[in-house]
């Protein structure tokens, strides 16, 4: 266990590919990362099925299976795990102070890799079905509705990006927005106006996804009739938003207004010195795996660069 006068070189907070992309780098440097798994070990492609858009496996890889290899990876070189998620950092005096689970510890640098977790509606069978048919990640999912029919929930950027994207294998894409109107830009909402394959309910609810083993349909309401209609699909995206796991820093770090984590930019480095933010804790636009890698493994090269020179002055 770390001390105050024996910190550890480097604690990650998150094992999604940033985390544990940074965990290989900072342990090939010597650094013996010490990882903490966070609420969703693996991260967000522990829900997915198929993976096939990470380099490297022209076959395609199931999202579990390949942060098992990830894992797999970072401990082939030293990295140490605890189950805990990280509850608070004190970043007042160096090295740093956190609390995760019921342990504490200190450490000279800090990687956030803590993510973003996609908001559900909350039902029932909607989270039974995840992997199945729901999906909140057109980007990784869309490839397997070729020629089928399938529905995306939201207004905004994303619901319309989506929608947009979902049509370019979908027979027919349903977007189901909850007012009248839209809070996507007028740029996006003319391409999904102007997409024959889209078909927008407006002042459309969910009330239910329908289906044993896999999605077979959903129920849905009209809001201002309350009619009640079941579409017939195969797939039901979530785009209502993302919610960045930043809770724990928020007293510390610069977030814009929806809790993202500020970094430098060119860099992952925070406004604190020592301490980087990566992957989809920091990144609202890209949201990929192999972006959040690649960020990772900037983490963990400022994060070296930075004990060094910490060390020499
Ligand atoms: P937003 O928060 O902008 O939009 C969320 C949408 O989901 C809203 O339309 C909201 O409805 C709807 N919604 C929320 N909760 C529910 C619910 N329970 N049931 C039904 N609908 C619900 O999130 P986005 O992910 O779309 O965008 C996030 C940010 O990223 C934005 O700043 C956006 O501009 C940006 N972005 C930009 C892109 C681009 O420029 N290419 C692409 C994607 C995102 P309501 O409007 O009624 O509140």
């Amino acid at each position: 266990m770390s001390t105050v006068d024996n910190p550890e070189k480097v604690v990650i907070f998150g094992t999604g590919p940033a985390g544990l992309t940074a965990a290989i780098y900072c342990a090939r440097a010597d650094m013996e990362p010490l990882v903490y798994e966070g609420l969703q070990p693996g991260g967000q492609l522990t829900i997915t099925t198929d993976v096939d858009n990470y380099p490297g496996f022209p076959d395609g890889v199931m999202g579990p299976e390949l942060m098992e290899m990830f894992k797999g990876q970072a401990t082939r070189f030293g990295t140490r795990f605890s189950f805990e998620a990280v509850e608070s950092v004190d970043l007042d005096s160096w090295p740093y102070h956190y609390k995760a689970g019921g342990e504490e510890g200190w450490a000279q640098t800090i990687i956030i890799a803590s993510g973003a977790s996609a908001k559900y509606l909350g039902l029932e069978n909607e989270i039974r079905l995840q992997g199945f048919g729901v999906s909140a990640c057109a980007t990784c999912d869309g490839f397997f509705y070729k020629d089928q029919v399938v529905a995306v929930v939201g207004g905004g950027d994303s619901a319309a990006e989506e929608a947009t994207f979902l049509t370019k294998f979908a027979s027919k894409v349903y977007l189901l927005v909850r007012r009248g109107e839209m809070r996507a830009s007028k740029i996006m909402q003319h391409r999904v106006e102007n997409n024959e394959k889209v078909e927008v309910l407006w002042n459309t609810e969910v009330l239910d996804v329908l289906g044993e083993d896999a999605v077979t349909g959903i129920r849905i309401v009209n809001n201002k009739t309350n009619e009640e209609q079941d579409l017939e699909l195969t797939g039901f995206f979530l785009a209502i938003g993302h919610t960045p796991n930043s809770s724990a820093f928020t007293k510390w770090l610069e977030t814009d207004e929806t809790g993202y984590i500020i970094t430098q930019a060119d860099s992952t480095a925070t406004d604190f010195p020592g301490v980087f933010a990566c992957g989809d804790v920091q990144d609202h636009v890209y949201r990929q795996a192999i972006t959040a890698a690649g960020s990772g493994c900037m983490s963990a090269l400022e994060a070296e660069r930075w004990l060094e020179e910490k060390q020499h002055s």
